[in-house]
């Protein structure tokens, strides 16, 4: 059984959305300096790094993260590979010969090669997945896709296809890193930090082979 951790290391440098606050990591207890433990305060946004979208992140009356049953971030799952795509359109996954009956989808694409270069600097020109292609995805009863960028939809046209996904129940899973990983079959586990009444949260995700 060969486990792939597939959740971005979160540090101070990471590469964070434009606009949302940069993760900090302030250690407030110092064993070097007399406290009892090493002790340090977390701050981040819930969209950091490896994290999944609740509907509330576009739906104002959308369901909040505890509301998302955690079945549905765990099971089988295909990853698809399309290095050559600069947005994953209904066409394109038209082509791509998805199995039957595949209930979650991770995307590989060239973005993964943004995290195995190290590059820090945040990339406008991501592949996403398009309007369309999301509700291609809905049609095909898919109830989790994830990406390889910190956003599903592309620059700048955020909410389409996230309002798309969201509305048709459909988790959104961003910012993995799917360079170690081939198209294939895999099963997924996905967790996001059990916070209540937010719109998203940090998850550590793993694929194992099957
Ligand atoms: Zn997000």
């Amino acid at each position: 059984m060969r486990v792939y951790d597939i959740s971005i290391p979160i540090t101070t440098a990471m590469t964070v959305w434009p606009g949302d606050q940069a993760v900090s990591l302030q250690r407030v207890r110092k064993i070097e300096d007399g406290d009892g433990a090493n002790v340090t305060n977390v701050s981040l946004s819930a969209h950091t790094g490896t994290h999944v979208d609740a509907p509330y992140h576009f739906l104002s009356d959308g369901d909040t993260l505890e509301a998302v049953p955690l079945n549905l971030m765990m099971g089988r799952v295909y990853v698809l590979h399309l290095p050559d795509v600069s947005l994953i359109t209904a066409d394109v996954l038209k082509q791509a010969e998805i199995p039957p009956r595949t209930r979650r989808a991770l995307f590989k694409t060239r973005n993964s090669d943004i995290w195995a270069r190290g590059e820090r600097e945040f990339q406008k020109d991501y592949v996403a997945l398009s309007a369309d292609g999301a509700q291609y995805m809905v049609e095909r009863g898919v109830k989790l896709v994830g990406i390889d960028y910190l956003s599903i939809a592309p620059y700048q046209q955020s909410r389409p296809t996230h309002e798309v996904l969201l509305k048709g129940g459909v988790l959104i899973l961003e910012g993995i890193n799917l360079t170690e990983v081939t198209q294939g079959r895999y099963t997924l586990y996905c967790l996001p930090l059990n916070l209540q009444g937010v719109d998203g949260a940090p998850a550590r995700a793993i694929l194992v082979g099957v």
